[in-house]
């Protein structure tokens, strides 16, 4: 018998954060529990695999949804990674954060320390950009955002005719105004994708006080009156 102090299901997006973050602290004992195995393919790997992702029970749940008359009662693809990074894995790896006014409006409605300015040091804390104006950018980050660097001339033509058409370019639309016209900025580093797992997981693995177990699909949530106790796994 293995003893933790924190049991966390699912090694996607939000879990290899929390893996990491929890790391810190090498007082404590995370163990995290993956459905999926290690995503160490090149289907994950190569920017342009996650097209070979999309139907690929090994990285991909590859749920689908019910039919009903309002789609001619198709069962439509409905995909979700599966595996070390979870989704960040099987993405289309492209680094998009809310736009400020939503933010902004979600404090209006009453959630303290959710309005712009509340949450831009926390993306500025999780990212590394090369370039980019340091009031909203990060550069200490383990999250790696790179700029498109192959640019189509068909694309430079567009974006030069939106301009005329009066559409504002968009030097960095992670900056806090997303309307306007802009290239996307991607998680890929050195051509290969730079998923959660790569930014967080990862390191965390290399600690001491983190465990994982994969190819183990937790089944139900053990609780004691309100309390969270044990897991069933298989
Ligand atoms: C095809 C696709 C394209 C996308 N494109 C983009 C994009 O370009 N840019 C962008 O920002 N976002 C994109 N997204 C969305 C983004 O990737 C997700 O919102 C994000 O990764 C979700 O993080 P999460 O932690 O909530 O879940 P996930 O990352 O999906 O993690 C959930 C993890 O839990 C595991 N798990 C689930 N149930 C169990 C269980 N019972 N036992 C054990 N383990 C379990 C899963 O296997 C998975 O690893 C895309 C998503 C998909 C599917």
């Amino acid at each position: 018998m293995e003893n933790f102090d924190y049991i966390e299901v699912g090694a996607g997006s939000s879990g290899s954060v929390i893996a990491n973050r929890l790391s810190e602290n090498n007082k404590i004992k995370i163990c995290v529990i993956e459905a999926g195995g290690s995503n160490q393919h090149p289907y994950v790997k190569m920017p342009a695999g996650f097209i070979k992702t999309i139907n690929d029970k090994r990285f991909n749940w590859c749920f689908k949804t019910e039919g009903s008359d309002y789609v001619n009662n198709r069962e439509i693809l409905f995909p979700r990674g599966k595996g070390y990074g979870g989704s960040s894995s099987i993405n289309g790896h492209l680094y998009v954060r809310g736009q400020s006014d939503d933010y902004n409006q979600w404090a209006q409605l009453g959630n303290l320390g959710w309005s712009y300015d509340d949450v831009l040091p926390y993306f500025k804390k999780s990212e590394y950009k090369e370039n980019g104006d340091e009031a909203t950018r990060g550069k200490q980050g383990p999250l790696y955002v790179s700029d498109i660097v192959e640019k189509h001339s068909l694309c430079e033509k567009f974006i030069i005719g939106s301009s005329e058409l009066g559409i504002q370019v968009q030097n960095d639309y992670n900056s806090g105004q997303q309307e306007g016209i802009f290239y996307y900025q991607r998680t890929i580093k050195n051509g290969t994708r730079f998923s959660a797992y790569d930014a967080f997981l990862k390191p965390a693995l290399k600690k001491e006080n983190v465990n994982i177990k994969k190819y183990t699909t937790v089944l139900k949530i053990i609780f004691k009156n309100k309390k969270a106790v044990g897991l069933l796994c298989k």
